[in-house]
């Protein structure tokens, strides 16, 4: 685990010194990408900092309910006000990605911006397009590595509520509750404090997990019973659905989240995959139990890439096409899982 105590001087000077500080999470943001910027934001603003927030597009309803959330700036939605915040930021701080391409539309407005650049995050191979990276993979979510610098940084624990909160849907979204993601026995401890802290964690997780609409659980139901193909010979199972699939189910945007981890509770299954059909390509999410590299595996055929045990890629084919190609590459991985447990 990385030793974050090195950086709480140069950050400090960093927030010290700048008068227009501008926090970015990426596109399509997650819970871990809002709650990292919330919880910055909040404890800045408790500093007395001017602070912004954007996002380069929209995020999820069930976010939306989080303290702050409604001061982020959506750049596809506000483009010119998000453009004069990149240009009159003399900090940016990004949250929780580390490839420029990840800005989506704003990339270029954000390279040219000539303020002083952080980046914060967890994931593998940071791109080169800050002057700080501010990275632990080892770390479950940006979120937890937040917390450790915010506590540096006040010297204590950060005590807010709406910090406390922000920083658990971070921990939670990125492990499923707990559930996967490599989480610690630090992680708990930071638990510990929030609970402490007076976080609600039932309402936190009803909010965040009990909150679908009925289509969601319907696709969910009809993609598990109708369209998910087990392969027990090579311990992996995938799901693929259609665009007549989801319009069928009335599907909103962060609909089949999740569901590409369905299959790994199957016993005997290791590897997990969900093709959704898009306009002239195919989005594939992977997902695996143990040491095989779903990263090394979507950036090797899909290119794309990930952690070792989630992530995604991209296939410019038909479905039916992108199912016979995965086939045909999974053939030649099988070996891998051959001692998988
Ligand atoms: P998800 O399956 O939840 O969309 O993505 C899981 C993880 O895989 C993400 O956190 C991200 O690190 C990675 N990932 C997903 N899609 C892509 C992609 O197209 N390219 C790359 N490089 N990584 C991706
Ligand atoms: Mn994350």
């Amino acid at each position: 685990m990385a030793d974050l105590s090195k950086y709480t001087k140069e950050l400090s000077i960093l927030f010290s010194t700048s008068e227009n500080i501008l926090l970015i999470s990426h596109i399509n943001p997650d819970g871990d990408a809002i709650g990292s910027q919330l919880a910055l934001y909040h404890f800045l603003k408790a500093r007395g900092k001017h602070v912004g927030m954007m996002t380069p597009n929209y995020f999820q309803e069930f976010l939306k309910w989080m303290t702050g959330s409604e001061n982020i700036d959506i750049f596809i939605r506000d483009r010119r006000k998000c453009r004069k915040l990149i240009e009159l930021a003399d900090l940016i701080i990004m949250l929780d990605f580390n490839q420029s391409n990840r800005l989506g539309e704003s990339e270029k407005f954000v390279i040219a911006s000539g303020a002083r650049k952080v980046v914060i995050d967890h994931h593998l191979d940071t791109g080169s397009f800050s002057d700080i990276i501010i990275s632990d993979t080892s770390r479950c979510s940006t979120a937890e590595l937040i917390h450790e610098l915010v506590s540096n940084l006040n010297g204590e624990q950060f005590i807010s509520k709406p910090y406390s909160e922000a920083i658990y849907v971070g921990i939670i979204s990125d492990t499923g509750n707990f559930e996967h993601g490599s989480y610690s026995s630090g992680t708990f401890r930071i638990v510990a404090d929030l609970l402490d802290a007076g976080i609600e964690k039932g309402k936190i997780l009803d909010l965040i997990y009990n909150n679908f609409s009925s289509d969601r659980i319907r696709l969910q139901g009809y993609a598990v019973s109708k369209r998910m193909v087990v392969i027990p010979e090579s311990k992996t199972a995938y799901i693929y659905l259609t665009k007549d699939d989801l319009k069928e189910h009335n599907h909103v945007k962060g609909d089949t989240e999740g569901f590409v981890n369905l299959p790994l509770s199957i016993r005997g299954i290791y590897f997990s995959v969900l093709l959704i059909e898009k306009d002239g390509f195919i989005k594939l999410s992977f997902r695996s139990k143990g040491q095989f590299p779903s990263n090394e595996f979507a950036s090797r055929y899909f290119s794309g890439g990930g952690h070792l045990n989630a992530s995604g890629g991209e296939y410019k084919d038909t479905l039916e096409n992108t199912i016979d190609y995965f086939l045909k590459v999974l053939k030649e991985n099988v070996w891998r899982f051959e001692d998988a447990e």
